[in-house]
């Protein structure tokens, strides 16, 4: 049935605004290639929204304390939840989600947003944070120090990738929002649409002050080139993308805050001692395929590499190839489809020349083509490494496929999944404390996240895949070097941490 083409529009200085037709990007959808959105930010003003958040957005927000910032990211948690289904509709047929995967990014939005705001409660009337105790400077008692923590007076800049619409959106604003600065939000255009209906929701249920929040909708223009030196820019993208804004010349001269959340070939390694059939075991392979599979692998934690010692590889090989034989791809639309296609026709020629890329070290397991049809499918594609591989730690395939290695002993586990670089998240299954305590830590100075997946985990574990709001998420080296979310540490990036000096009793006065 051909859907009507959408205008998604952008929410500038506190109005909607349609582009021009010069740089109109279309939307498709990726199980039929139908076009059903098309966005343009040509002509629009992108400084203007800038400035309409630092002098509207940001002194509303920060006049509040962070219970009141609470129940605003509370409220929006709640608007995303009321309108679940709706929001499910709009992924499925702008990015290809299975409503699993819909659900994912979209109850992960609502779940992070609540998670603030439950923290924002036991934060209370405050609207400035104390970090750490205050410390003694001189001889006597008078003259003291005390750091605190206080809102940045500019605009957060939110760039997201296109694999989660909702929840890079909620992730990143919610830490800002309670922080107490104002977002301006670009969401990667291919899959816009969720991100443009959930500013709708927003604005039309007024959730939070004018100012609060601006929208781009479509290419960023000149957007990051007026930022300065009280604004933050959140990135989450290719490492490539990353660089290049890193680099802006503003961002450098003006000393832009900067975070970026980039490429990561995260690995899972299977311990030696997990026997075939044991919860380890199970909780291993099921942690492995869904990575595989859920998203169709377009998942910045998922697990890529796959590290199991010569005794269980045939085992590994097996019970792998048996869950993704059952995997059925197809349109998300048809009942039992199980993986949905690619988000876009860039995404299968980047997957297909990574799969080319990949192959000239390793063999095909299970899997390994395009499925013939329209649309941006690729089959759930399992590898096998024929040596200790180099393309395999250096090069993300952004989708369903994962290369099993072979290795032997902790340190030579721990050896390989660092040759990856800096990782999100990688994962050990075992539950020798041995091998655990020298696979871990031989990891963990190279990863944001390392997972520990023991028998006793098995049916209490969302898997290394998912990113909790309680945690850091972000990796060292190619993994951008940045850090988001980890409870309130996540609103560091958007805060100016001062040392306040003087009188003792009037700085706890003055920061009580
Ligand atoms: P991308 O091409 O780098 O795009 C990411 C975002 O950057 C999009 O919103 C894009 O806008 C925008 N962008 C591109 N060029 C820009 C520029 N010159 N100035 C300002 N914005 C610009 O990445 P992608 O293909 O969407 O995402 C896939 C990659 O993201 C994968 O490599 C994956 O590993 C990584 N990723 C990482 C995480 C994480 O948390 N670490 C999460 C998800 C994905 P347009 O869409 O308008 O071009």
């Amino acid at each position: 049935m051909a859907i009507a083409m959408k205008r998604l529009r952008s929410y500038l200085a506190g109005a909607w605004a349609d582009g021009g037709e010069s740089s109109r990007a279309v939307l498709v959808n990726p199980a039929t290639e139908e076009p059903v959105a098309e966005a343009s930010t040509a002509g629009l003003d992108l400084a203007g929204a800038l400035t309409h958040a630092r002098s509207v957005g940001g002194p509303a927000l920060r006049e509040l304390t962070f219970a009141q910032r609470g129940e605003l990211l509370r409220g929006v948690a709640k608007a995303i939840h009321a309108h679940r289904d709706e929001l499910i509709g709009l992924a499925l047929i702008n990015a290809g989600n299975t409503r699993g995967d819909a659900k994912f990014d979209i109850d992960g939005a609502a779940g992070t947003l609540g998670a603030y705001a439950d923290l924002a409660a036991t934060l209370g009337d405050k609207r400035v944070l104390l970090d750490g105790e205050g410390v003694q400077l001189g001889r006597s008692a008078r003259f003291f120090g005390q750091h605190v923590l206080v809102p940045r007076e500019g605009v957060a800049v939110h760039v997201n990738a296109f694999n989660f619409p909702a929840w890079g959106l909620a992730e990143k604003a919610a830490c800002a929002w309670l922080a107490g600065m104002p977002v301006v939000s670009k969401p990667a255009t291919a899959t816009a649409w969720v991100a443009h209906r959930i500013t709708e929701i927003i604005i039309e249920e007024r959730l939070l002050p004018a100012g609060a929040l601006a929208l781009v909708c479509g290419a960023p223009g000149d957007l990051l080139e007026h930022l300065g030196g009280q604004d933050v820019l959140a990135f989450t993208g290719s490492g490539d993308t990353g660089a290049r804004l890193r680099a802006l010349k503003n961002v450098v001269t003006d000393s832009v805050r900067v975070n970026v959340e980039a490429d990561s070939l995260n690995a899972a390694v299977l311990g030696p001692d997990v026997e075939v059939g044991s919860a380890t075991w199970e909780l291993f392979i099921t942690d492995v395929a869904r990575d595989i599979t859920q998203k169709a692998g377009q998942k910045c934690t998922a697990i890529r590499r796959v590290l199991v010692p010569e005794a269980t590889m045939e085992a590994v090989r097996e019970a792998l190839v048996e869950r993704l034989g059952g995997v059925r791809v197809g349109d998300p639309a048809d009942d039992g489809v199980t993986m949905g296609p690619l988000a876009t026709a860039q995404q299968l020629r980047d997957v297909r020349a990574g799969l080319a890329r990949l192959g000239a070290e390793t063999e095909v397991v299970h899997g390994g083509g395009a499925v013939p049809s329209k649309g941006f499918f690729v089959a759930p594609t399992l590898l096998a490494a024929r040596g200790a591989g180099d393309v395999v730690h250096a090069h993300e395939v952004f989708g369903p496929v994962a290369t099993l290695l072979q290795y032997d002993g902790a340190a030579e586990a721990a050896a390989l999944v660092r040759r990856g670089g800096g990782g999100l998240v990688s994962s050990v299954y075992s539950d020798d404390r041995g091998f655990l305590g020298a696979a871990v830590f031989g990891i963990a100075a190279h990863h944001g996240r390392v997972f520990v997946g023991s028998g006793k985990l098995a049916g209490h574990s969302l898997g290394p895949g998912t990113v909790l709001p309680q945690l850091q998420h972000g990796g060292p080296g190619r993994a951008g070097g940045g850090a988001e979310l980890g409870g309130l540490d996540g609103l560091g990036l958007y805060q100016q941490r001062v040392a306040l000096q003087g009188d003792r009793p009037l700085i706890e006065a003055l920061t009580r």
